[in-house]
């Protein structure tokens, strides 16, 4: 079987006054992270609401094993198995872990009762597949950040994601806490799926990353090994000449 992939062709993304994105040609494919990586404004987020439906393209199109796709909304994308989780973290604080991960898909036994015993065991399931220890009955109002993470990561793994985009997971985490969630990042490569990891911070780029592709100003810099950079090389694709 061939090897999943995600393509952009020749994407432009226009907001007033703003052109966000510029001629923006990039394709991913499964079994790596790659990176996608610029400072603030660059134009990552934008990129990543196009694949994940939340934007469409002024021009350009996208492709998933060379299906042109036709998102209209994030559940448009969900169908196609391109799940985001997304800068700003959308678990609910006074609901337990279980309750966070089951949501919307609650299993009802008769009588319309729901099934908590099946909804634990699912939850229960789904970290212990993604190695993440943590209890299932904890509020999320009483976790840390890094810990909401990952609940966000195994609730969007239960969508089955064929593609999965990582918005600047690290940005509130700490340095123990990323160390898990790489780890976690490093299994899911392991399970066929298209791993994008957006980021502004290069160390990250070197720890976690196979691939990086460089957004600056909008355009598209180059897509290039991690192995084959240094810092300085990086920092040059970021910022360009300085
Ligand atoms: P990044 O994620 O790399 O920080 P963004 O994709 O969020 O960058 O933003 C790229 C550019 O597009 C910025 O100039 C930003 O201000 C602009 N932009 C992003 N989203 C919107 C929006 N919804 N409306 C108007 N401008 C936007
Ligand atoms: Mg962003």
């Amino acid at each position: 079987m061939s090897k999943h992939i995600l393509e952009a062709k020749g994407v432009k993304k226009v907001f007033p006054g703003t052109v966000a994105l510029q001629d923006v040609s990039v394709s991913f494919d499964e079994g790596k992270v790659h990176a996608v990586l610029g400072k603030n404004g660059s134009g990552k987020s934008t990129l990543m609401k196009i694949f994940s439906g939340v934007y469409r393209a002024t021009e350009g199109e996208i492709f998933l094993d060379g299906k042109k796709l036709n998102l209209s909304s994030a559940e448009s994308a969900i169908k196609e198995r391109i799940v985001t989780v997304y800068q700003e973290l959308s678990v609910i604080r006074d609901l337990t872990v279980a309750e966070n991960l089951m949501i919307g898909k609650l299993p009802l036994k008769r009588k319309g009762r729901i099934d908590w015993a099946k909804v634990n065991q699912k939850a229960r399931e789904i970290l212990e597949y993604l190695r993440i220890d943590l209890d299932i009955k904890a509020y999320v109002r009483d976790l840390t950040v890094g810990q909401q993470q990952l609940v966000e990561i195994a609730k969007a793994m239960l969508a089955n994601p064929q593609v999965l985009i990582l918005d600047e997971p690290t940005s509130a985490l700490s340095d123990k806490e990323c160390e898990n969630l790489f780890r976690v990042i490093e299994d899911l490569k392991k399970k066929d799926i298209i791993i994008l990891f957006i980021s502004h911070r290069l160390q990250e780029v070197f720890k976690i990353a196979d691939q990086v592709t460089v957004l600056r100003d909008g355009h598209l810099v180059g897509t290039e090994k991690v192995e084959n950079l240094d810092s300085a090389g990086l920092i040059q694709m970021m910022f360009g000449n300085v």
